[in-house]
């Protein structure tokens, strides 16, 4: 396993300087007072680097040029580079970037009329294993620093016209978010500091396998972000066999602890329900989920499963989610159907990466 303090040495060791993307605000503005230049220019530079897209120092035209001499000497633009781009018959794009270990990670566009949301990764791999998703299939390698977090949302955001916009972003690729929050929230911090992308933090969902403690604390930062719990069961007997980790959770603690999130932030928590044909998607686990869910504001995503050539698993028919959907609405419990995306490209929940690792896993199997 290979750590962020590795990542930042083999930087070093590649005598590569550190990327623009890391500086806050006031890091930059301190930079610049440093270095004998005026404070102001860190805004003038922040405006190039996120709203007007800039790809290199030569472009900020209205930079005296010894300044951006000493920017090309001191920084470096993206840590990683596009190992490929994808764009789906429905416009979904998708990237797959090298990080500068030789490890990949994968970030998505998925369109709507009015509406690009950007889904993006936060570790390497995942040590969740749910059986029915992809990320997890070869087990965890590290953590994502901020930097390649926030780089993501800002190649994503260069792959679109002058006039499209980044208006969602959904933290449900690759890894377990909750598991690596140190380096995420600095990285969504960015979206909404003044001269970035000026981003609400509504417009922003993490997705959790559930870590109780974690969404507590999340509920605590004085943010207000939007939380989606994958549960995909009614009951721990279910739950534990198709996202391992819950023995060790159970779903008690955790709506114990949306119950908390809703408390202290006011906002409604989604939950997540991949229906697995057979094994999930009776009417008595619709009863089930609705009784569970019952008294609680809470919103039920059904996402019929997208098939992964490396597991025997198959999603539900658009007819058993459409009933397993009634159900729960006739019980009061507000539930959606979530469209698939980008599926002729892997880029559908649970396939991210899968390219890249299937090699390693078909040797381990
Ligand atoms: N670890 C986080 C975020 C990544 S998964 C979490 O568990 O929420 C994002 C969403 O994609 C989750 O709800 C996950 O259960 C779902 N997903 C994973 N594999 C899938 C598949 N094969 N088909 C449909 N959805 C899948």
């Amino acid at each position: 396993m290979v750590d962020v303090k590795e990542v930042v040495e083999l930087n070093l060791k590649e005598s590569k300087p550190p990327s623009i993307f890391g500086l806050t605000l006031s890091e930059l503005e301190q930079w610049c007072l440093d270095n004998e230049i005026k404070k102001y220019r860190a805004a003038q530079i922040y405006r190039w680097l996120y709203p007007l897209r800039a790809g290199s120092w030569e472009e900020m035209t209205d930079l005296p040029l010894e300044l951006r001499e000493k920017l090309t000497a001191a920084f470096s633009f993206f840590v990683s580079e596009i190992e490929s781009h994808q764009i789906a018959s429905d416009r979904t794009e998708k990237l797959l970037l090298k990080l500068n270990d030789g490890e990949f990670v994968e970030c998505v566009i998925m369109r709507e009329p009015n509406r690009s949301t950007i889904c993006i990764s936060t570790q390497v791999g995942c040590a969740m294993a749910c059986v029915f998703c992809a990320s997890g299939l070869a087990g965890l390698t590290r953590n994502l620093s901020t930097v390649e977090i926030l780089e993501q949302i800002v190649r994503l955001d260069r792959l679109m016209d002058e006039q499209e916009k980044i208006t969602n972003i959904v933290v449900m690729g690759i890894g377990e978010p909750l598991a690596n929050l140190a380096n995420l929230l600095p990285a969504l911090e960015r979206l909404h500091e003044g001269k970035t992308y000026n981003f609400g933090t509504r417009r922003v969902t993490i997705s959790t396998v559930g870590l109780p403690e974690k969404i507590r604390e999340l509920a605590r930062i004085g943010k207000r972000y939007s939380l989606a719990v994958s549960l995909h069961a009614p009951n721990d007997k279910l739950r534990t066999e198709i996202v391992p980790v819950n023995k060790n959770i159970g779903i008690k603690s955790i709506l114990e602890a949306t119950d908390d999130f809703f408390e202290q932030t006011g906002r409604r928590v989604t939950f997540e329900y991949v229906l697995l044909s057979g094994i999930n998607d009776s009417p008595r686990e619709a009863k089930e989920l609705a009784a569970l869910l019952r008294g609680r504001n809470a919103h039920v995503n059904l996402i019929p499963m997208n098939a992964i050539s490396l597991l025997d698993i198959g999603g539900s028919s658009a007819e058993t989610a459409r009933a397993f959907s009634n159900l729960l609405n006739e019980a009061g419990i507000v539930s959606t159907i979530r469209k698939r995306k980008g599926a002729d490209i892997d880029a559908a929940c649970g396939q991210l990466r899968l390219p890249k690792v299937h090699d390693k896993i078909q040797l381990s199997k």
